[in-house]
């Protein structure tokens, strides 16, 4: 428990106590839950979004812009960029950010399965978002990402920073992230 983000030993220990309290089919179903958890979540084949099918509901929808894609650094992104209903095309979960003091190249990244889905064949990208931590790491993303798109003719363009700055994504609040994805700029 203690080793789950976020959660200290003192709350570690206050979950396991409540769940040693609990109804026993209670945390059956939570031990049935995890379990479907790991067998039945994996990411989708074209955005890599989590989900529980080959392909995530916004990339299977209909009513999205298949045009425009936003790139995010994790799953939770999508979740955050949702919430602010200001967004209508499609995602690109990277899995992470270069950063060389972690160790984590562009390789390890989902950026090479990026640039194919741009390139294929009546993909029609018309515009890349970027939408990454206003970070230094995030920074790097960025500007290799956009280097890679650079002889495509693709606008490529990048979240305003009303986005608090060295504050992820997901704490900010929904009307300043819906803002920012409106008042996109161009990344030249
Ligand atoms: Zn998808």
């Amino acid at each position: 428990m203690a080793r789950l983000p976020g959660i200290g030993k003192k709350t570690a220990l206050r979950l396991v106590l409540h769940l040693v309290k609990e109804n026993e089919s209670r945390t059956t179903a939570l031990t049935a839950a995890l379990q479907n958890l790991r067998r039945n979540i994996r990411f989708c084949k074209t955005c890599f979004n989590i989900c529980d099918d080959e392909e995530c509901s916004i990339c299977k929808s209909h009513r999205r812009d298949r045009s425009v894609i936003c790139v995010v650094e994790e799953s939770k992104d999508v979740m955050a960029i949702e919430n602010t209903s200001q967004y209508s095309g499609v995602y690109h979960v990277l899995g992470g950010i270069i950063s060389p003091v972690n160790g984590i190249g562009p390789e390890e990244l989902k950026i090479d399965s990026l640039i194919q889905r741009v390139r294929m064949p009546g993909a029609e990208v018309k515009e890349i978002i970027l939408a990454l931590s206003p970070t230094m790491e995030g920074d790097t993303t960025a500007f290799y990402i956009h280097r890679k798109l650079k002889d495509l003719s693709i606008k490529v363009t990048s979240i305003a920073r009303g986005v608090p700055v060295g504050g992820e994504l997901e704490y900010a609040d929904e009307v300043t992230l819906g803002r920012s994805i409106i008042g996109r700029t161009l990344v030249s």
